[in-house]
């Protein structure tokens, strides 16, 4: 007989054991996985004031290890439009903001176009907060590994839009493989919240001619802002 065929016979059961002890009795997958939740748990309750550190010590992907700077994002923290893009590129990692290269550059004239600055009204984020290296697509884990900053990210900030710039902003909070081509000219919903997909700005560079589709789309944020309600 164990010692937990004796308790149970003698009406102790459950028996709690220290959380060490009960890791050691788990297979190598479930303890990944109770680790997973604890960290997902702990990153939804975080306070805005604690967010940019607690992803500066992120330890969650291998980017940690190449990254100069993490990009937790800038703006307003009780903005009404949100901006995700992708991953911070080589400026983005050496100063420690978003979008501050060239796609920057013209992400800001689009802001302006709408009457928007960086600092006014607007937050931007990423999907994901350290750069990978060469600028490589963000790989699935990695991208799941980020989530929980950016799902806080929208619950602090409770933004009346989201605006998704690129594909992996879009897949990311859409679940959707879907082509940005397929995706923009509608209002779609992330947890009730409005959310609209158009071109990654440094997609734009390289693609004049969909830039009057963007705008198309920014003016549909636009309207969209204006009677916005969360369902
Ligand atoms: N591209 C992005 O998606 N994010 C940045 O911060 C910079 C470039």
């Amino acid at each position: 007989m164990t010692r937990d065929d004796i308790l149970a016979e003698l009406g102790l059961t459950p028996r709690w054991r220290l959380r060490v002890e009960a890791r050691a009795a788990q297979p190598a997958g479930q303890v990944a996985g109770t680790e997973l939740t604890d960290r997902m748990a702990r990153i939804s309750r975080l306070a805005w004031s604690a967010l940019a550190a607690d992803i500066d010590a992120c330890t969650a992907c291998g980017l940690c290890r190449t990254r100069n700077k993490s990009v937790p994002g800038v703006g307003d923290a009780a903005a009404e439009w949100l901006f995700v893009g992708e991953a911070p590129g080589a400026e983005e990692d050496t100063r420690g903001e978003p979008f501050v290269g060239q796609a920057g550059r013209l992400l800001d004239n689009m802001l302006a176009a709408l009457g928007l600055a960086r600092d006014r009204n607007v937050f931007i984020a990423n999907v994901l907060k350290c750069r990978p290296p060469n600028n490589r697509t963000p790989e699935p884990l990695e991208a799941e590994a980020c989530r929980p900053y950016l799902e806080r990210q929208i619950e602090l900030i409770s933004p009346k839009l989201i605006v998704a710039l690129g594909r992996s902003a879009a897949s990311l909070l859409l679940g959707s493989d879907a082509t940005i081509a397929s995706l923009r000219g509608r209002v779609h919903r992330y947890r009730g919240r409005p959310l609209i997909v158009t071109y990654h700005p440094a997609y734009l560079l390289r693609n004049l001619t969909d830039k009057s589709k963007a705008w198309e789309d920014l003016l549909l944020a636009r309207s969209t802002v204006a009677q916005s309600a969360v369902i």
